[in-house]
């Protein structure tokens, strides 16, 4: 006898043929999916009758600031540096770990309720959304975001957080949770400090989160900087790898594209956030003909305003 049956379902498999099943069952044993088929024969505890509406694999957000949830609507219709400057960035220095506790537990039920079974977070408080994270059921890439603004001792202490928190946090929760390394982007941390990060994720074998490339501010920041952009700077430092999840990905030339496919780098497109901020389209079909692992994300709340 089976836990659950889900049937009258429009199973999505999502199997290499893409192939759907239009009146299946789906049978659930011991926490797993035992079966996936037309019909069965089993009988479970608890029967779903799906009315012929869609079953299929949950979603995997891939790039969030869940706790970003108290400031939907915060801050409307402004462009990212004057948007991020003068309203995020004050208004966060007053969040405490209690609003991020609770701003999270709010993300993570809209999640849920919108079959979203995994995440990836970048944010401060993080214990706080580890917390959230191991009642709610949910698996999550959790990362300390660390903002370094080319302050040597802001670096040292911003790497010793995002440490503590891999030391802690990665694989609690019974592995659903992992923890990672977050420099926010390189516009906001140092090369020198993006290097010491990368050292330090390959010792402690943990990931990578950055945001990359999302405005032409940046691009135009790290030209005039470093004489090259963002992807140039990164591929100089052997900052990328398989390991490495770049979010945004908006303003990238060809050869951009070609470095972070060549390096197996994990792209999250956030196509509602880069339209509300006015960042740019990010040139996703060119990267996917390149072979490139491009996922999505929804970024925070205040810049979406959905998860
Ligand atoms: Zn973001």
């Amino acid at each position: 006898m089976a836990d659950i049956i889900i049937k009258n379902g429009y199973i999505l498999t999502m199997d290499p043929s893409m192939e759907a099943i239009k009146n299946g069952v789906v049978v659930i044993e011991d926490g797993r999916i035992a079966d996936v088929c037309e019909k069965t024969e089993e009988t479970a505890d608890t029967v779903i009758d799906a009315k012929g509406g869609v079953v299929m694999p949950g979603f995997v957000n891939t790039h969030t600031h869940a706790g970003m949830t108290l400031f939907r609507g915060y801050a409307d219709d402004l462009a990212l540096s004057d948007w991020l400057e003068n309203h995020i960035w004050p208004a966060e220095a007053e969040l405490t770990a209690s609003d991020v506790y609770a701003g999270t537990r709010l993300a993570c039920l809209e999640m849920v309720k919108t079959g979203t079974i995994a995440f990836a977070d970048m944010y401060f408080f993080m214990e706080e959304v580890g917390k959230v994270v191991e009642s709610s059921g949910l698996r999550a890439a959790l990362s300390y975001g660390m903002i370094e603004l080319w302050d040597e001792e802001k670096g040292k202490t911003e790497l010793r957080k995002g440490k503590a928190f891999v030391s802690e946090w990665n694989g609690k929760a019974d592995g659903r949770i992992s923890a990672m390394y977050g420099p926010h982007a390189p516009n906001t941390c140092s090369k020198e400090f993006l290097m010491k990060v990368r050292e330090q994720a390959t010792e402690d074998n943990a990931k990578i989160h950055i945001h990359v490339l999302e405005t032409e501010a940046e691009l135009n920041q790290m030209k005039e900087q470093y004489g090259m952009c963002s992807v140039n700077m990164l591929d100089e430092i052997d900052f990328f790898g398989p390991d490495v999840l770049a979010a945004h990905c908006v303003w990238l030339s060809d050869g951009d594209m070609d470095i972070l496919r060549n390096n197996n780098v994990n792209i999250s497109h956030n196509p509602v956030s880069n339209m509300k901020l006015a960042s740019g389209i990010s040139p996703v079909t060119k990267l996917l003909d390149r072979g490139a692992n491009v996922c999505l994300g929804t970024d925070g709340c205040a810049s979406n305003n959905n998860l």
